[in-house]
């Protein structure tokens, strides 16, 4: 997979870090950040099984995750949270976007969840948020976060057969698509991961590099 991100080829002083996902396609695009000097593991290959994300942020679940894998791994570890805020909803469904209509919903419900629970509304602004955490070890005391907002609006129906989630419903007001008509490309120079992700680049390099 190419990265649509700078500095792709960022090397880390540890031979080894854990990311906290079984999603193959955060793995694929934290995989394509480092050098091959970094192996990426993701936790199911250690046998981790995921935490219950009891936080009340994303900032919170994303450093819940990260020390869970540190802890259960001994190594580094990467973790991310995100979702769709929604402020008509007080926020919702935040950090329950990918459970919104049910412990086993999937995209299509909550999107019409979204669409139902949005019916009464005049403002239909939202935002997507994601955060990356990143700890040396479980109890490191200066985890490194980084955070992307991406701005836009919901829709009244959905447009467009790309990305995945909410991306159908959320109209990006200056490129006029919603994030679902947008090319992965597109979608990564813009989106609140790309967002997080460029942020995360910068700050590890203040960190790490010599
Ligand atoms: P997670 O980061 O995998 O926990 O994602 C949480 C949920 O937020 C996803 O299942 C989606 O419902 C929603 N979400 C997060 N990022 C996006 C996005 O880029 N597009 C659409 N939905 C998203």
């Amino acid at each position: 997979m190419s990265s649509n991100f700078p500095d792709n080829t960022i090397s880390l002083p540890f031979a080894k870090v854990v990311l906290a996902s079984g999603n193959l396609k955060k793995i694929d695009e934290f995989k394509t950040l480092f050098s091959t000097s970094n192996q990426i593991i993701p936790q199911p290959q250690l046998g981790i099984e995921s935490i219950d994300e009891t936080g009340l942020s994303f900032i919170e679940n994303a450093l819940l995750k990260a020390r869970h894998a540190a802890k259960e791994s001994g190594l580094p570890a990467f973790a991310d949270d995100s979702g769709l805020v929604v402020e008509a909803l007080d926020g919702a469904p935040g950090i329950f976007s990918a459970r919104y209509a049910g412990p086993s919903a999937t995209d299509l419900d909550n999107c019409q969840k979204l669409l139902k629970a949005l019916e009464p509304a005049s403002n239909r602004s939202a935002f997507f948020h994601a955060t990356i955490a990143f700890v040396e070890h479980a109890k490191d005391p200066d985890p490194i976060i980084a955070q992307g907002r991406w701005h836009g609006e919901i829709l009244k129906s959905p447009r467009g057969q790309g990305g995945f989630g909410y991306d159908p419903l959320f109209y990006i007001h200056d490129v006029k698509m919603s994030a679902a008509e947008l090319s992965a490309s597109e979608k990564n120079q813009r989106s609140h991961r790309g967002q997080a992700i460029r942020a995360l680049i910068q700050q590890l390099n203040l960190r790490f590099s010599a």
